[in-house]
């Protein structure tokens, strides 16, 4: 007898969600990524009890075509990629297809979602995997998406999973790095029935920052920027006097991305080698730009980590970039948000 068989779909569902969905924080940020895809300009997000028994995302984009509600929670199934050709081309932040099914596959979801301009709107609901009931629908245009008890179905996982608050702390800081991925979108974020932040979704990276992070914070801060012909970089770096012991308030975003990376990281503090003693770290809010034929993110399920094709190119924009924006400091054209 064959000792070798293939598992059956459910099985190869709850492995594969495993490593798109490791806890909370990462379903928040796929959800947040779906909305910013969708073209929405107003994103709320709601938590209880740390994300594990309640989680919601609404917005106000394009919203789903009833007969394309059931499908958006198959493996694979994907608007924004069409064929082998499009992966070079990423403009979107999702293209795998794989987050709804990895997030439905081991929680209860509830979709309420109407298409820009149509007449009504539909409501599935996912559990397990499994489409539970999927009728016509009241509500606005746009998308909501509710998550209940993540990880029921996988006790092994939800063995793995900290406290609440230590969750809900999780939660929070994705929702920051969502909300600076994308000044242009107003993000609002609701923890236990109260309001933790709210963008204002001007487009202003200075505004944005200001509103999640405060007075103190974004008066540290000094612009930076720099372009050449392939890669640019703007956004904000902290002066040396307002360093930290840790590196968690260093934000780097490519292409609207926002990603961990040891050059990007090395770049920036390679600018300060002369003027911070050692254990202590620049903070930034640094968006790079460049074409997407240059940046593979394509490396991991969660896509936070890429790979650039020029790692040079692209550290010498962040270096430059931030050791500008350090001799400009005391200049009168120094710009800190502060003023
Ligand atoms: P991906 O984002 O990689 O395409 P997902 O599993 O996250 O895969 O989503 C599947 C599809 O469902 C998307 O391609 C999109 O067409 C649709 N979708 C998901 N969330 C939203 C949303 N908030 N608004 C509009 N469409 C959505
Ligand atoms: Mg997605």
């Amino acid at each position: 007898m064959a000792k070798i068989l293939q598992l059956d779909a459910h099985v190869a569902d709850l492995i594969a969600a495993g490593e798109v969905v490791e806890r909370p924080a990462s379903v928040i940020k796929e959800l947040i990524e779906n909305s910013i895809d969708s073209g929405a300009t107003m994103v709320t997000v709601e938590i209880k009890g740390g994300g594990m028994t309640y989680m919601r995302v609404t917005d106000n984009g394009c919203g789903i075509a009833p007969e394309d509600t059931e499908t958006a929670f198959l493996r694979h199934a994907t608007s924004k990629l069409r064929d082998e050709k499009g992966l070079e081309a990423i403009m979107t932040l999702g293209f795998r297809g794989e987050a709804l099914a990895a997030i439905a596959a081991v929680s209860r979801v509830e979709l309420l979602t109407r298409e820009t301009g149509a007449e009504t709107g539909t409501s599935l609901s996912v559990e397990g995997g499994a489409v539970k009931a999927r009728e016509l629908a009241g509500c606005p245009e746009g998308t909501t998406m509710i998550v209940r008890d993540l990880f029921y179905n996988t006790p092994a996982r939800l063995k793995f999973m900290k406290t609440d608050r230590a969750e809900g702390a999780g939660v929070s800081a994705q929702v920051i790095s969502s909300a600076l991925s994308h000044p242009e979108v107003s993000v609002r974020y609701i923890k236990d029935g109260k309001e933790e932040c709210h963008t204002p979704g001007d487009g202003r990276i200075d505004s944005c920052i200001y509103s999640l992070f405060g007075r103190e914070f974004a008066g540290g801060l000094l612009k930076a920027a720099t372009s050449d012909d392939a890669v640019t970089v703007s956004g904000f770096v902290s002066t040396p006097v307002s360093a930290r012991g840790n590196r968690s308030y260093q934000f780097f975003f490519v292409n609207g991305r926002i990603v961990k990376s040891k050059t990007l990281q090395a770049a920036l503090e390679q600018a300060y080698k002369n003027s911070l003693f050692t254990g202590r770290f620049p903070s930034c809010v640094l968006y790079i730009t460049l074409s997407p034929s240059q940046v593979d993110v394509n490396v991991h399920p969660t896509k936070t980590e890429v790979k650039f094709l020029n790692e040079h190119q692209v550290f010498d924009g962040v270096y430059y970039a931030a050791l500008s924006a350090l001799e400009s400091e005391g200049r009168k054209d120094a710009f800190r948000i502060s003023e």
